[in-house]
């Protein structure tokens, strides 16, 4: 709870490259840099 950087680790579904993400900019949705896809990326919601 007092982490000022947040970093969520995200599977590409694409083509399933672990992304890390900073969850503090809240955005829902990115690109993947390994495959380039437009990917939609889960809000952390309480889970981890
Ligand atoms: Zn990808």
């Amino acid at each position: 709870m007092s982490d000022n950087e947040y970093v969520k680790i995200f599977t590409c579904p694409k083509c399933g490259k672990r992304l890390s993400i900073d969850a503090s900019k809240q955005f829902t949705a990115g690109r993947c840099p390994s495959c380039k896809k437009r990917i939609k990326i889960p809000k952390a919601d309480g889970q981890k």
